[in-house]
């Protein structure tokens, strides 16, 4: 009897001290911890990306628990208000470092998704995360590579540095080569433009024939990543107030994009060629391939110069994407492709290209080697000759 006392008394003191933790103190991580909530006995997590004025579309999060049943398989509804927010393929990890897909379903506004309880804490997130601090130690792994420079003399608002790399080959004289611009991350949750930027970077530094072709032909200027402080912070950016960075372009009040259009307007004119601006899709709604490009003309010569490119592109990666056509700027502001054709206007071509978190052409979920693969494919596609 006194056995069973102690049993029932260890039991619910057990219970009563056992409630599930979410983490957040590390860079990226969003959760609204005022909305979020967790049922030990059922495992259940229920929580809500942040929604305020810098997370207006509460699409991005990143967060870890801990204290969960290890016996039972955990439960996550995520709260939304937007069929195109929820993700159907949500990261999952189990270090906080590795992370892999599940399958996420939506019923009455909330996006399920089951874990197994394989470590003490698990890590969940929109998509697979791309930190600051992974793109400083990547980048600061050219630090002596003869074919890349780094710039990173130029700060964020918050005080971060911003980095713009060239690749180029320094032996072949400039008045030769023309110039590429390629910007990413202007959207602080599209965490997967980033794993592109390292696929592009990679391919210009392997010393392949086909890339030291055309870094005999180009100077590449690279902006990895524009908005930094939200990225670090884990905000969604994307309509943030005051103004999104990708609606900022024509009279910018953001000193980030001040900063990019004048490193671009030091490119000399008639040496200036394509412009490119990677963004991702929203997670949620088709989880068929949505991996897209804009056609911002319409028409004429750019169409026709976009249209060979992204051919040339399908004989390498075998898959091409969907073409938005959309002539007309965006009516609460401007944004970088837009900009740079209009400024620019003996460019091939300037355009946004924006990848897909679901599906793939092959049936596949897109993984981070797929995307490194996006970058490679993409800079194969720019004539060399
Ligand atoms: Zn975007």
């Amino acid at each position: 009897m006194k056995s069973l006392f102690l049993f029932l008394l260890t039991f619910f003191v057990f219970q009563a001290k056992a409630q599930i933790k979410f983490i957040y103190d590390f860079e990226c991580a969003n959760v609204d911890t005022a909305i979020s909530s967790a049922c030990y006995q059922t495992n259940t997590i229920c929580f809500s990306p942040k929604l305020d004025s810098i997370n207006t579309e509460n699409v991005w999060f990143y967060f870890g628990v801990t204290g969960f049943r290890r016996d039972t398989i955990i439960t996550v509804l995520m709260d939304y208000n937007n069929k195109f927010y929820p993700p159907n393929y949500p990261v999952v990890s189990y270090n906080g470092k590795d992370f892999f897909n599940v399958r996420a379903f939506q019923r009455n506004h909330l996006n399920h998704f089951y874990i197994e309880p394989k470590s003490d804490t698990v890590y969940v997130s929109t998509g697979y995360p791309y930190s600051y601090s992974r793109l400083r130690e990547f980048v600061s792994s050219f630090a002596n590579n003869g074919l890349l420079t780094i710039d990173s003399s130029h700060f964020t608002q918050g005080g971060r540095r911003i980095y713009c790399l060239t690749a180029t080959d320094s032996i072949v004289k400039k008045r030769h080569k023309k110039n590429v611009w390629i910007i990413a991350r202007q959207h602080a949750f599209e965490s997967l433009s980033n794993y592109v930027v390292e696929g592009m970077i990679n391919y210009l530094v392997s010393h392949q024939e086909s890339a030291n072709k055309i870094l005999s032909r180009y100077i590449f200027k690279i902006v990895p990543m524009v908005d930094i402080d939200n990225v670090v912070s884990g905000q969604s950016g994307r309509m943030c107030y005051p103004r999104d960075f990708n609606r900022d372009w024509d009279t910018p009040i953001r000193s980030e994009i001040q900063t990019i259009q004048k490193w671009i307007n030091k490119t000399p004119k008639r040496r200036y060629d394509i412009f490119l601006d990677i963004h991702c899709t929203y997670p949620g709604g088709s989880i068929t391939n949505v991996f897209s490009y804009f056609d911002i003309y319409g028409g004429g010569s750019c169409t026709d110069n976009l249209t060979r490119f992204w051919q040339r592109f399908y004989t390498f990666a075998h898959y091409r994407p969907k073409i938005i056509d959309d002539t007309s700027t965006y009516p609460d502001g401007m944004s970088a492709d837009f900009y740079n054709a209009r400024k620019y206007k003996h460019l091939q071509f300037s355009t946004t290209i924006e990848c897909d978190w679901n599906v793939n052409s092959r049936g596949r979920v897109w993984q981070i080697g797929d995307y490194l693969n996006l970058g490679e494919n993409l800079l194969k596609a720019i004539p060399s000759n």
